[in-house]
C-alpha cells in the first residue's frame, strides 16, 4: 500500500458529531527516517472520549481541524527503521484514525505472544476499556461481598466488564442499559442479577423496588438524570464512582450536574472519578487479571466492529446513538 488514507476533523461539531465533522484524505506514505516504523493498523478503538476531543478545550488532548482524529488502535509493523520492532511485530498504541501511522518505534507497546486476534488489546484487556473497568472497581468503588452493585451504559464496553468484575468479587449486580435486547442480554450472556432499562422503565422506581435497602457502588459512565436516579437510591456509607458522563459530552459548555448530590451527605457516603491513566502502578496487575478470566472464560467481551477506516465517523455516531453492545472498534 502506497498511501495512507485518513480521518481529519472538518469542523468542531456543536452537538452531536456527524458525518460531516470529518473528512476522509488520501495522502502519499513517506520515507521512514532513522528510528521509525511503518504500522498497518489493524483495529481501531471507538471510545467516548473522541468527542470530547472535538471542542478546542478541555480535559482531553484535542484536535485541531484538519488534524487526524486521535484513535487507539493495534496494528502490526511493515517496515522498520529501528532495531526495536522487526517486520510482523505486533503493536499497541496511538495509531490515528488511519490506515497506516508513520511514528517513532519508541511510541509504540510491543506486544509480545500476542493473543489473536488483536481487537482483544483494545477490548477486555484495552486501557480504555477492561482495565479502566477493573480500577473503577477494584481501586475505587471496591463492592463487597453481597453489596448492591449498579452500572450505567451496562452493555457497553467499560460497563460490561466493570459489571462481570463486580460479579466476580461477589456482589449482587443491577445494570442500566439502553433498549430490551441490551437489558436481555445482561442477564443471560453477562450474568447480571438485575437490567434496567433506561429507556422504557421509570430508573428510580426499579431501583427502589430491587434494592430497597439502597445501592452500595453505583459505576457511573452516563451522568445526567440516572446519576440523580441513583443518588435518590444510595446505601449508607455508598461509594459512587465517575468513570465517565457520555450523557453530557455532545454539550459540555453547559453540563446537567447532579441536583440530588446532598444524599451523599444523608447517606454518609462518598463520589470519586478517576482516569485510568493515574494509576500505571495498577495496570500491570489488572492486565493479568483481565486476561487470566478471559482465558478461562470467566470474562465475556462482546466485539461490535465496523468495517474499513471509511466507516469511522459512522462509528462514533453508532455509539452516541447507543447502537453498539460491548466493546466498538473499525477494523481495517
Ligand atoms: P460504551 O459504553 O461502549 O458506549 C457508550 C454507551 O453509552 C452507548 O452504547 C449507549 O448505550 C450509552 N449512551 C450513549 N449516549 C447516552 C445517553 N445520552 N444517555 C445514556 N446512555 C448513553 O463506551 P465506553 O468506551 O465503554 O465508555 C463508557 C464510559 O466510560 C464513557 O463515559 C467514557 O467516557 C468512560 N471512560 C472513562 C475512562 C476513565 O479513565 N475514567 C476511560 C475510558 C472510558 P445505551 O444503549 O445503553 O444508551
Amino acid at each position: 500500500m502506497s498511501t495512507n488514507e485518513r480521518v481529519v476533523l472538518a469542523s468542531r461539531p456543536t452537538g452531536p458529531a456527524t458525518s460531516e465533522h470529518f473528512r476522509l484524505e488520501s495522502e502519499p506514505l513517506p520515507e521512514l527516517e532513522p528510528g521509525q516504523v511503518r504500522v498497518a493498523v489493524e483495529y481501531l478503538s471507538i471510545d467516548a472520549a473522541i468527542r470530547t476531543m472535538l471542542r478546542g478545550e478541555g480535559f482531553h488532548t484535542q484536535i485541531a481541524p484538519g488534524e487526524v482524529i486521535r484513535a487507539g488502535g493495534v496494528g502490526r509493523v511493515v517496515e522498520t527503521a529501528d532495531d526495536s520492532l522487526a517486520v510482523g511485530d505486533a503493536v499497541r498504541g496511538q495509531m490515528g484514525a488511519q490506515t497506516m501511522l508513520t511514528t517513532k518505534a519508541k511510541r509504540m507497546e510491543k506486544l509480545e505472544n500476542p493473543v489473536t486476534p488483536l481487537s482483544a488489546y483494545l477490548g477486555a484487556l484495552g486501557g480504555s476499556t477492561g482495565v479502566t473497568a477493573w480500577i473503577g472497581v477494584r481501586e475505587v468503588g471496591k463492592p463487597q461481598p453481597g453489596e448492591i452493585f449498579v452500572v450505567s451504559a451496562a452493555a457497553g464496553a467499560v460497563g460490561s466488564v466493570a459489571g462481570q468484575i463486580a460479579k466476580i468479587d461477589g456482589a449482587t449486580v443491577i445494570g442500566i442499559a439502553g433498549g430490551p435486547e441490551k437489558c436481555a442480554h445482561l442477564i443471560a450472556n453477562l450474568g447480571f442479577d438485575h437490567a434496567i432499562d433506561y429507556k422504557n422503565e421509570d430508573v428510580n422506581a426499579r431501583l427502589k423496588a430491587i434494592a430497597p435497602d439502597g445501592i452500595s457502588v453505583f459505576y457511573d459512565n452516563v451522568g445526567g438524570p440516572i446519576l440523580d436516579d441513583v443518588l435518590d437510591n444510595l446505601a449508607l456509607r455508598a461509594r459512587v464512582v465517575i468513570c465517565g458522563a457520555i450523557s453530557q459530552y455532545d454539550d459540555m459548555d453547559n453540563v446537567t450536574g447532579p441536583s440530588l448530590y446532598l444524599r451523599l451527605a444523608e447517606r454518609q457516603s462518598r463520589m470519586e472519578g478517576f482516569a485510568y491513566f493515574h494509576y500505571l502502578d495498577s495496570i500491570p496487575t489488572a492486565m493479568g487479571e483481565l486476561a487470566g478470566w478471559l482465558g478461562d472464560g470467566s470474562l465475556l467481551m462482546p466485539e461490535e466492529i465496523l468495517e474499513g477506516i471509511e466507516s469511522f465517523p459512522e462509528a462514533v455516531q453508532f455509539m452516541f446513538q447507543g447502537g453498539n453492545t460491548g466493546k466498538l472498534m473499525v477494523k481495517i
